[in-house]
């Protein structure tokens, strides 16, 4: 089989015109054409015929396919399911903001946190995503844009957050990053990136070693043992003080942030003691709250709590001075909001309505 040719790095492709004793230009030439320009047909402009018969000889170019596409009637909100070569399938999500968009990646076919808040987690880990179906899911959402909304193909804020545990996949996900901060391509810029993680510590060193300036975040969810043990089953192998240790210890760049994630639930992490015992663990860090309202899926077991009790939560954490930001529920109508990704849910060609799944 092939390889891929979207799970070349920069360095790669340079290794392989190398060996080849290609033209030093052809990586240039290819990550502008493929990269920077996004085009899909094969690249015949500034490279040699030889060259080019070497890529299409010996490289796939081919992309996940997009099955099926949830346009959210509330707002701009894009969910793609896409459909690999092995008929597994992946949710990715573009977010709007001004013209803008935000893309939320997976990184997993599933995920094996199982999380007891997230659709995710029910399905499983199936498989880890290679680099080029990460890359993929960036590409083929821009090119609908370009032909569905032209002029909005703009995606500037990439975030790992989709399906799966970007730290779980390692090795894939740092090679898209790669990728996407190369200045021949794409060109985003590190700030731009952000990985979410559960709190796998063999990832996270890993982060901290090999692509520290790309942002993180960390899915806290509760300062309280039990209670996080409850939400995220990964908490009784890798301690929240430990991942918190760990984070504070790793130096950080100028105006650098980790966000701290927080799903409020009615009932259950939603208090003014849990916002207390949060401020003080986050107090003087250079902490960015981010605070998810907790977004229901069929058959999920936990509710989302009143705004009053959202306000108040987020005025306590005011008190300890940490920026705290209350994430707004975004293409919830399509199932395309924090921990509504499941690519086995029963495909629907009509959104699903609020109705049916927020009872
Ligand atoms: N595995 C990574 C990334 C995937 S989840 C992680 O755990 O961070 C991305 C974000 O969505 C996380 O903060 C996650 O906790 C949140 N999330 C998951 N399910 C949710 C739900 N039902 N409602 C609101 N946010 C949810």
């Amino acid at each position: 089989m092939k390889q891929s040719f979207y799970d070349l790095s920069y360095s790669d492709l340079e290794a392989v015109a190398s060996e080849n004793d290609l033209n030093p230009s052809v990586p240039a030439v290819l990550f502008n054409w493929y990269y920077k320009k996004k085009e899909s047909s094969h690249c015949r402009n500034n490279i040699s015929k030889s060259s080019s018969v070497f890529f299409d000889t010996h490289f796939d170019f081919s992309l996940p396919e997009i099955d099926t596409v949830y346009e959210s009637s509330k707002d701009r909100t894009v969910k793609f399911l896409f459909k690999l070569k092995d008929q597994h399938k992946v949710e990715t999500v573009l977010i709007p903001f001004n013209n803008k968009y935000s893309i939320c990646l997976s990184s997993q076919v599933g995920c094996a946190m199982n999380c007891s808040f997230c659709f995710t987690g029910e399905q499983g880990l199936k498989r880890n995503l290679e680099t080029h179906e990460i890359i993929g899911q960036f590409l083929q959402a821009w090119r609908w844009l370009a032909t569905n909304r032209p002029g909005e193909e703009r995606i500037l804020n990439i975030v790992f957050m989709g399906q799966g545990e970007p730290l779980h996949n390692f090795d894939a996900v740092k090679k898209a990053c790669d990728i996407f901060l190369s200045q021949h391509g794409t060109s985003i810029g590190t700030q731009k990136i952000t990985i979410s993680t559960a709190g796998y510590i063999p990832g996270l060193k890993r982060w901290s070693q090999e692509i520290p300036g790309v942002n993180l975040a960390l899915s806290l969810h509760s300062p309280i043992t039990e209670k996080r043990n409850e939400l995220i089953p990964l908490n009784k192998k890798y301690p929240l003080a430990e991942v918190v240790s760990y984070i504070d210890r790793i130096p950080l760049q100028k105006k650098q942030f980790i966000t701290y994630e927080y799903i409020l639930i009615k009932g259950f992490n939603d208090t003014s003691d849990d916002a207390h015992k949060l401020g003080k663990m986050l107090a003087g860090k250079s902490a960015y709250i981010n605070l998810i309202p907790f977004n229901e899926f069929p058959g999920s077991r936990y509710t989302c709590p009143d705004e009053d009790i959202i306000e108040n939560f987020k005025a306590v954490l005011d008190t300890y001075k940490i920026p705290t930001l209350i994430r707004g529920t975004k293409g919830d109508d399509v199932l395309a909001a924090c921990g509504q990704l499941n690519s086995n849910q029963q495909i629907r060609k009509q959104p699903m309505s609020p109705a049916e799944f927020n009872p």
